[in-house]
């Protein structure tokens, strides 16, 4: 039997986000379809880790890419991820927000250099005092 899906998504695993996350794959992106991975800190393991998680990510974008057919990588980060110490770690919710959207740059071009002919997107989380979740497009 084949199976094909329409992206995969590296997301953080924060329970917060889970349901406003598939809310967006399907009312925003039109995304049915997806691999969903999650990891603690999202890109931040992609970016950061040399060893056996950066390898684990790309084992998993590699079964997406190969056996699902997949034709577009979304990186999702979040504000107030527990894994750059939350918004409290930054000077303000506008720094984090910048640099937040910094490693999903870097994160994007690490992944479009391994997958060149794949569609790689980023956003970013934002959530209010009100846990009201809205996602912003980085690239
Ligand atoms: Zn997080």
């Amino acid at each position: 039997m084949s199976h094909t899906a329409q992206a995969v998504a590296l997301t953080c695993i924060d329970f917060r986000f889970r349901k406003a996350l598939h809310d967006f794959f399907e009312n925003e992106l039109n995304l049915y379809a997806v691999d969903h991975m999650a990891i603690g800190g999202g890109v931040k393991q992609l970016i950061e880790n040399e060893g056996e998680l950066r390898d684990f990510i790309y084992k998993n974008f590699d079964i997406a890419v190969n056996l699902h057919k997949v034709n577009k990588v979304i990186l999702i980060n979040h504000q107030d991820c527990g894994a750059y110490g939350g918004t409290a770690a930054f000077q303000s919710p506008e720094v984090e927000i910048t640099e937040q959207e910094v490693y999903l740059r870097h994160a994007v071009s690490a992944v479009h250099a391994k997958y060149p002919d794949k569609q790689v997107e980023a956003y970013l989380a934002l959530i209010d005092s009100d846990n009201n979740i809205t996602f912003k497009k980085v690239i």
